[in-house]
């Protein structure tokens, strides 16, 4: 078995990336989920373990100081980031592997993983990506305008990653994200180490 794939699905916040990613993984159940360390606070209903590692402030600091990150970022104000084992274990026992993060790390991870799968999530319109921010309704005034400002911004991004992918559905979206990793299979470099015709002519 080969190593597996890492895909990284990034986008603004509001484009409707964490939606796309629950929908692909209901259907693609070989595929594991990397769950970040935050230090924000939990949201209602989420479950620490599940959403997110719940991290208090001094051991995220612990942590990267210890390099136990592939990534971190500080996201509107609170730490996010990506352990590192998990991801490295996961690939190398054959499994793909989807990250769900922000455009800072995402392009962070690009520079020393350049054979990851990079995709970012295009919202609709930005008047879809305010009302979607707005319609979570578990922003304050602040965050939420730190949201908008920066999600213009991160749009520009787009041309730095593999693929853009419009969320106009969840259904679209996610046929595109598989058709997306069922090419990258199938690319020379991925697979000609365990191509034996390939070798021997
Ligand atoms: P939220 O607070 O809405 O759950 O997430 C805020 C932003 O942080 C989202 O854009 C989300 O994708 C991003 N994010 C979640 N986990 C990570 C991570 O491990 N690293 C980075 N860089 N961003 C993350």
């Amino acid at each position: 078995m080969g190593k597996g794939i890492l895909v990284v699905l990034s986008g603004p916040s509001g484009a409707g990336k964490g939606t796309i990613c629950k929908a692909f993984l209901e259907r693609n159940k070989s595929v594991r989920l990397s769950i970040s360390c935050t230090t924000r606070a939990p949201r209602e209903g989420e479950v620490d373990g599940v959403n997110y590692f719940f991290t208090e402030k001094e051991e995220f600091e612990k942590m990267i100081k210890e390099d136990k990150f592939l990534e971190y970022a500080n996201v509107y104000g609170n730490f996010y980031g990506t352990p590192k084992s998990y991801v490295e274990e996961t690939l190398n026992s054959g499994y793909d592997i989807i990250l769900e993060i922000d455009t800072q790390g995402a392009l962070n991870i690009k520079e020393s993983f350049s054979d990851g799968v990079f995709i970012f999530v295009m919202p609709p319109s930005l008047d879809e990506l305010k009302s979607r921010i707005i319609g979570r309704g578990t922003e304050t005034e602040e965050t939420l305008n730190k949201r908008f400002s920066s999600a213009a911004d991160e749009i520009k991004l787009a041309e730095k990653y593999n693929y853009a992918v419009l969320n106009d559905t969840v259904e679209n979206a996610v046929s595109k994200i598989e058709s997306i990793i069922t090419a990258e299979k199938c690319k020379i470099n991925r697979i000609k180490d365990h191509m034996d015709v390939l070798q021997e002519v």
